[in-house]
This record gives C-alpha cells, structure tokens and sequence, in this order.
C-alpha cells in the first residue's frame, strides 16, 4: 500500500513552509483548522519580522492576534504560540526540543504537531496523526482506531524509517482522493481496501 501510495503522490512532503525548526512549530499550531496555503500567506512576513522565541513573546497579545486572524482561531493560537515559546526558553535554553517527550511539554503542542516538527525539521521518524491519517488508516483497517488514534498501530505496522512517508502520503490520499466521501474508482488501492461502503 504505502509504495502504491507513494507512486501516486509523488510530491508527499510537508506543505507549510518553515526554514527552521521554531517556524514549522509555530506554523504548525496556526495549520490547526486552517488551509496550509493560507498559513503559507500569513507566515510569510511574520517569520521575517519574528525569528526567535524572545521575538514571540515580545510581540504584544492583541498584535499578534491581529496578525494571525486570518487563520481562524486566532485568540487559543496567539496563547499557544506565546506558551510554547515561553516553555522553549524556560525550560530548553531557546532551542526546540528535538525529543517527542520534551516537545510535548510545550503549552498548544499535542503529539501530532511534535511528530511534525520531528520528521520534517530534525529528521526523526515519527507519525503523525491528522484527520486525514486517521480516516485512510481507519478505512484501509491498517490500525484500530482507539481513544489515542491509530499512532500506536501504524507504528507498529511500518518500519521506523518510512514513518514519516506513511504520513505525507496518507495525508495526501486523505486530501486527494480518500475524502470524508471517498473517490473511490481513482483510488490507487482500491483492491486491497475493505472499506465497505466505497462509491463507484
Ligand atoms: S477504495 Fe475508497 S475508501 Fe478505500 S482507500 Fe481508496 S478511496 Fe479510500
């Protein structure tokens, strides 16, 4: 399944851009209930004018509020970015951690976003976990869903050093063709999916 998936999204990678790991955390809080291209638009001129966690905090609440307004929920994002850059500077010297563990200290990061920020920016395999991984993996039965999603399952499933291809590629099979109503007949798994109600 995942070479399949991999020939038919031959641009799997991650779509928020970032130069840092600092950038793709903040982008990736602001990504929560946001197209990425819109985050793209609004991270543009921020992540010139601010490059450190001092920068972050700096920044006035009511500013910062504004300047991120147009990705929804600005208020709880405006609080996450200022508690994680809080917590990298008080708790990690001014550097991301580069450990699920530490990462998950950070106020507004959920494992999720820390398996981001781990395999794209440190290179460290991870999975991470979005409503589109979470369908694909569901309707492919490649991992119970539970109280915790299917991480645990897809862990154990793929080997450590594909982890971060089983994410861009299912997030982009849930994106493109594996959507809340699936198109099934372009599907290029299709075969090997039980999913019982597939649309023709
Ligand atoms: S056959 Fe349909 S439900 Fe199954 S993985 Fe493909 S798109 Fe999703």
């Amino acid at each position: 399944m995942l070479a399949r998936l991999t020939k038919a999204y031959p641009d799997w990678g991650p779509t928020l851009d970032f130069t840092t790991p600092l950038e793709l955390l903040i982008a990736t809080i602001l990504a929560a209930q946001a197209r990425d291209e819109r985050v793209n638009e609004v991270t543009r001129g921020l992540f010139r004018k601010y490059r450190t966690p001092e920068d972050w905090l700096r920044v006035p609440q009511a500013r910062l509020e504004r300047e991120i307004h147009a990705t929804g929920f600005f208020r709880q994002k405006a609080k996450a970015i200022k508690g994680a850059a809080q917590g990298i500077v008080d708790l990690f010297g001014g550097e991301v951690p580069s450990d699920m563990d530490s990462l998950i200290r950070l106020h507004g990061v959920g494992r999720k976003t820390a398996a981001i920020v781990l395999g794209a920016a440190f290179g460290v395999p991870a999975i991470a976990v979005d409503r589109h991984v979470a369908r694909v993996a569901e309707r492919l039965r490649l991992a119970a869903p539970g109280p915790d999603g299917p991480e645990e399952g897809l862990r154990a499933l793929y080997r450590k050093k594909d982890w971060v291809r089983v994410t861009w590629t299912f997030v982009l099979h849930g994106r493109r063709t594996c959507m809340p109503t699936p198109a099934c007949p372009r599907c290029p798994v299709i075969d090997l999916c039980p999913y019982p109600f597939k649309t023709r």
